[in-house]
């Protein structure tokens, strides 16, 4: 039998900066790991900074450079338009185009009927799923060129409606809304824009919406990261608009 020598394939996002919002766990954070393996710089944020060191950490070793990885680990609030300016003051420290924003941070609430909804709860809601995708994009625009990708992970909640979720269900209705508009807007200046749309995903959301949901039927994140993945890489002239990926048994 004759030897045959494998060239190692080449990273698919070798020396590219991503910037993911929430993603110290969950689904964020299995997108992270995917694009590291893959060579990708990367940006990671989210308000609990013990778990972004660790995830840091995590990610230096996934990526193929190792030691020489670009991994910055930024708290970030997206609620709060200062911390999203001081979260962007050091991305264009970098003096570097953003080639991939995931907007991924998001909150679920406990399940209540609209009559029962504390308002608070309601706004919490909107201001970090709704607010904070706006502020967060408007702010990566600043530094996207040609040739970026937008993915917006919202959820099957944009399209269909789950009772006693109605500040998720609008919040990300409304993200849906705000996504399809930005895509439209993009086009000219050629930036892709993907909704990315998730049925139910074991991570620590359900701990809030429905803590006694059967986890066993649900897709793991690092289903929804391959996804994404495969969306990143389709050859420029073509964009995955929509993205919906759900457990093989359908919606809970
Ligand atoms: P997790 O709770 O595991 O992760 C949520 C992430 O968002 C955390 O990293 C969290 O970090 C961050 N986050 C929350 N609030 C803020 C904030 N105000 N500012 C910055 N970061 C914030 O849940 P998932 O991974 O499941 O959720 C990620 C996204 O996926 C959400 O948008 C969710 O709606 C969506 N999704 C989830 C599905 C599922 O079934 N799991 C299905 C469809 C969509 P920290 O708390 O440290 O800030």
């Amino acid at each position: 039998m004759s030897k045959r020598t494998l060239t190692p394939r080449q990273p698919a996002l070798s020396g590219r900066l991503a910037l993911i919002t929430g993603a110290n766990r969950g689904i964020g954070l299995a997108i992270a790991r995917a694009l590291a393996r893959e060579g990708c710089n990367l940006i990671i944020t989210g308000r609990d900074e013990r778990a972004l060191g660790k995830a840091r950490i995590e990610l230096e070793k996934l990526h193929p450079a190792k030691r020489n990885a670009h991994v910055l680990a930024q708290s970030c609030d997206v609620r709060s338009p200062d911390s999203v300016d001081y979260l962007f003051t050091l991305v264009r420290g970098l003096h570097k185009p953003l080639d991939i924003l995931i907007n991924n941070a998001g909150i679920g609430h406990p399940n209540r009927t609209i009559g029962e909804l504390p308002y608070p709860t309601w706004m919490e809601v909107i201001d970090t799923n709704l607010n904070g995708l706006f502020l967060v994009t408007q702010a990566a625009l600043a530094v996207m060129k040609r040739g970026g990708t937008i993915v917006n992970n919202l959820s099957i909640a944009a399209e269909r409606v789950f009772p006693g979720s109605a500040a998720y269900n609008a919040s990300k209705h409304g993200a849906l809304g705000f996504t399809d508009t930005l895509r439209e807007e993009l086009r000219p200046k050629g930036i892709r824009v993907i909704a990315l749309m998730p049925g139910a995903t074991d991570t620590a959301i359900w701990d809030t919406l429905w803590p006694r949901a059967p986890r066993r039927k649900m897709m793991s994140a690092d289903t929804v990261a391959r996804t994404i993945l495969n969306a990143l890489l389709v050859p420029d002239g073509a964009t995955v608009e929509k993205i919906v990926v759900m457990p093989s048994v359908g919606p809970l």
